[in-house]
Parts: structure tokens; C-alpha cells; sequence
């Protein structure tokens, strides 16, 4: 393939030039085939029937033809289009003269010939070339007819020549504007293209800048948020502290409005200490250094924990807080027991917190066991009687501080980061969280986890 083009084309500054040079390269090498073939043929007939003066005549035709293509192509490739072009049509020209007597040539089965060089000379020079190699043939055919007694030049025929000229002017003409006119295009589509590349280019280069900016605001918020949360945590911890001390009459007894009035000030410190710890793992998570402790646990006990933590603040509201763990789940499951106990407080304390009346349910169980897939899991599902969740709130409530913007919410406290720490711990530990929810009627959230072979992971 590159061997063909490198004898095919010719590299050229000018598109039309490399054009023309690679088309009359093509009709070289066809004309150099018939001659080698007419040659072979005719050395044959020669070996055959003996050389008279018709044949060798012939052979020495061929081999001008042959020798004479070989010398276009050598200018061609090395020195100019337009000679070697030129050089073409005239030996073209002066094959055909030769070809047949002159009497064929001039009005006979020959004169036909002579339109090749005109169509030729068109595609191969300039479109109005055609009309030189009319002339050329016109003064050939004149000249041949001069030397034949009785003959004069044959105007209808040079008259043809020229017609014919014309028609090849005019598509050669044609062929050439259509050309000019996709370079054009291509030419400025090529602008088009660089136009917007450099606008993507400068685009992106902004793009990356303002995302380094944010990237930048982003640590130093999590910096901040991490290094505030630290300061308050120690102060409200010692007012929770002594609160409880104050509470357990350790300075005193304390009358009953005191009592009342500490109370407040324990369940509000508590609720801070709460926000600030989210905080801190909100701003842990943001900065990848949240890291899980993991070890086997028992899942009933964690759910008994719950339970104690949580049942009287569903009573205190007249709700009912059940649990169930199914009977296929293992007595020992491996993960960390912390952070599922987090995430387990955080949805059962949302249930409780939007639910007015009915009950609060969480469920422990095999979300697939028997149904046989590889995949072993284990989730927690916490459901409630509650308001529900509209569906275009359903996966924005999982965004950092990002609550739903109804009265039900507004009535209770909180920042909206509960549910993105809930969704974050869960796919830190390989599982991922669903809510289904109907309004009016309630919500299911559902931790799906990956259930890890004790074994295994100990091992
Ligand atoms: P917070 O409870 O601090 O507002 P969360 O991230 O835990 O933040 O919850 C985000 C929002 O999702 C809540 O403000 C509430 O609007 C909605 N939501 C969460 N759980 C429930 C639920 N069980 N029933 C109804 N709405 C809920």
C-alpha cells in the first residue's frame, strides 16, 4: 500500500497540483501496461509469423510509447506537473498520428483517437488546455491531409474537435469549482473545529481552576468544622457533666423548678453534643479519614441497646417500639459495632421524631437467603406510621444538610446530617440504604449489608 502510493502520489504545496500529478501518474502506468502487453503480443505474433514492416513498425511504437512514459513519470516525480503533463498529451498525440495510415487518421477509423488528449489535456493541465490539444489535433490532421494527394483538412472534423474541447472545458471547469468549493468548506469547518477547541480548551483550564478553588474552600471548611467541633466538645461535655452531677443532687438537693430547668439544660446539651459529634463525622468523612473498627459482634445485643436507648422516648410520645431479628440471621455478625449502632439510632430516632401515632418497627434479617444468589447479606430495616416522604425529597434528604421542607420538619430539631452520615457509613462498609416511603402513611429505610463469613475474616 505505501509502496503504491509512494509511486502514485506526488507531494505537492498545491492540492490541485498533487491531484493532477497522482491522476496522470495512474494513466502512466496504464499506458506503460498496454504498451509492455502490445509489446509481448506483438514480439510473439513476430516469433509466429516472422517480423514484416506492418509489425516492427509496431514494436517501435510500443517501445516509444513505453520509453516515453518511463521519461514523464521520472519528470513527473522529480521536476514539474504541468511539463510532464504537457509532454503526455503531445506523445499521446504523436501516437495516434502514427498509429494507422494517414488516410484512417485523417477522416477514418482513427481519427477518433485524438479526442483522449483533449479530454486529457483538461484534467490533466488547465480546463481551457482542451482547446490547445483541439488545436494540436486540428493542425495534425490538417498537416497529415496535406501530404495525401487530393485530400484537403477536414473542417467538420477539426470543427468536432473543438466542440468536443468545449464539452470537456466545461466539465473539467465543473469538476474543478466543486473541488474549490469543498476545500473552501473543509477549510473553514478546520477553523471551526480549532475555534472551539481552543474555547473547550480555555474552558476546561477554567473549569480546572475553579474546581482547585473548591477543592481548596472544601478542606478549609472541613478544617474548620473539625477544629470548632474539637473546642466545643470539651466545654459541652463538661456541662453535660456537671448538669447530670447537679441532677444526681451530688452539690445539694435542688428544688423542684432547678430540677426542671437542669433537665432542659441536659436534654439541649445533650441534643448540641449530638450535632457537634455529627459534625466532626461529617467533616472526617469529607476528608477520607473515616476508618471502621471492625470485629464480631452480637446482633441481638445491638439491638437490645437500641432498644434501651430509645424505647422511652417512643413511649414518652405514646408510640411502640418493636424489634425483631429473623431466625436465619447468625448469632454473630462482623462489622463495626459502633457505627452500626450509629446509623441504627439515627433512623430509628428520625422515626420517632416524625411519627405521631402508631408504632416504630426495626427488623434484622436475610434480605435474600434461599433465594439462590452468591451475594450473602444481612439488613436493618426501621419502618414507621409517619407523614412519609414526598418522592421528589426521597434521595435529596440523603445530601448533607438537607431537610424536607414541610412543617413536620420544621416543628423538630436538627440540621439535616443525620441520613448523609447514615448513607456514607453504609457504603464505607460495602452495603448501600433504600427508603421506600407512601405519604401519609409512612416510611422504610433499608440497610442492606454485605454479610461477612466470621471465619473468614478472623482468619
Ligand atoms: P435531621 O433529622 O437532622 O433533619 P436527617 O438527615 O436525619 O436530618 O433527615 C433529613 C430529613 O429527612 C429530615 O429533616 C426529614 O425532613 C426527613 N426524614 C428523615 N427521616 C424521616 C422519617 N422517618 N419520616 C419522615 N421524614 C423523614
Amino acid at each position: 500500500m505505501t509502496i503504491l502510493n509512494r509511486i502514485l502520489n506526488v507531494p505537492s504545496s498545491d492540492p490541485d497540483d498533487a491531484r493532477r500529478r497522482r491522476l496522470l501518474n495512474i494513466l502512466l502506468i496504464g499506458v506503460a501496461l498496454i504498451s509492455v502487453l502490445g509489446l509481448i503480443a506483438l514480439s510473439l505474433v513476430a516469433l509466429i509469423q516472422g517480423a514484416d514492416q506492418t509489425i516492427s513498425m509496431a514494436l517501435r511504437g510500443a517501445i516509444f510509447a513505453l520509453l516515453g512514459t518511463l521519461g514523464i513519470f521520472a519528470i513527473n516525480h522529480t521536476w514539474s506537473g504541468q511539463v510532464a503533463s504537457l509532454l503526455f498529451v503531445l506523445l499521446l498525440t504523436t501516437v495516434f498520428t502514427l498509429s494507422d495510415e494517414p488516410r484512417q487518421v485523417v477522416d477514418g477509423r482513427s481519427v477518433f483517437l485524438f479526442t483522449i488528449p483533449i479530454l486529457m489535456a483538461s484534467v490533466l493541465l488547465r480546463s481551457w488546455a482542451s482547446f490547445l490539444a483541439a488545436g494540436l489535433a486540428g493542425i495534425v490532421i490538417s498537416l497529415l491531409a496535406l501530404t495525401i494527394p487530393g485530400y484537403i483538412p477536414p473542417l467538420p472534423t477539426i470543427f468536432g474537435f473543438f466542440a468536443f474541447a468545449l464539452v470537456s472545458w466545461l466539465s473539467a471547469r465543473s469538476l474543478e469549482s466543486a473541488l474549490e468549493e469543498t476545500r473552501r468548506i473543509n477549510r473553514e469547518l478546520d477553523q471551526r473545529v480549532e475555534l472551539r477547541t481552543r474555547e473547550l480548551r480555555d474552558a476546561n483550564q477554567q473549569l480546572a481552576q475553579a474546581n482547585e478553588r473548591l477543592r481548596e474552600l472544601d478542606r478549609l471548611k472541613s478544617r474548620f468544622i473539625s477544629m470548632v467541633s474539637h473546642e466545643l466538645r470539651t466545654p459541652l461535655s463538661a456541662i453535660q457533666g456537671f448538669s447530670e452531677m447537679l441532677l444526681a443532687g451530688v452539690y445539694g438537693p435542688l428544688a423542684e423548678r432547678q430540677r426542671t430547668a437542669l433537665g432542659r439544660i441536659t436534654d439541649n446539651t445533650q441534643q448540641l453534643l449530638h450535632l457537634v459529634s455529627d459534625l466532626l463525622d461529617r467533616a472526617r468523612i469529607e476528608a477520607g479519614q473515616l476508618t471502621l473498627h471492625n470485629a464480631p459482634f452480637s446482633p441481638a445485643g445491638l439491638v437490645e441497646d437500641i432498644r434501651s436507648t430509645l424505647d422511652v422516648l417512643a413511649r414518652s410520645k405514646g408510640l411502640m417500639l418493636t424489634t425483631e431479628i429473623a431466625p436465619d440471621l447468625p448469632d454473630e455478625l462482623y462489622g463495626d459495632e459502633g457505627r452500626l449502632r450509629q446509623i441504627m439510632v439515627n433512623l430509628v430516632n428520625n422515626a420517632i421524631k416524625f411519627t405521631e401515632v402508631g408504632d416504630v418497627r426495626v427488623r434484622l434479617y436475610r434480605p435474600n437467603h434461599g433465594a439462590g444468589t452468591d451475594e450473602a447479606l444481612w439488613a436493618i430495616s426501621v419502618s414507621d406510621t409517619g407523614p412519609g416522604i414526598a418522592e421528589g425529597d426521597r434521595t435529596r434528604i440523603f445530601d448533607p444538610f438537607r431537610r424536607v421542607d414541610d412543617s413536620a420538619t420544621r416543628e423538630h430539631l436538627g440540621v439535616g446530617l443525620g441520613l448523609s452520615i447514615v448513607k456514607e457509613l453504609t457504603e464505607l462498609m460495602g452495603g448501600e440504604i433504600q427508603l421506600t416511603s407512601m405519604l401519609g402513611e409512612g416510611s422504610t429505610f433499608v440497610v442492606t449489608l454485605p454479610l461477612h463469613d466470621i471465619e473468614e475474616v478472623s482468619a
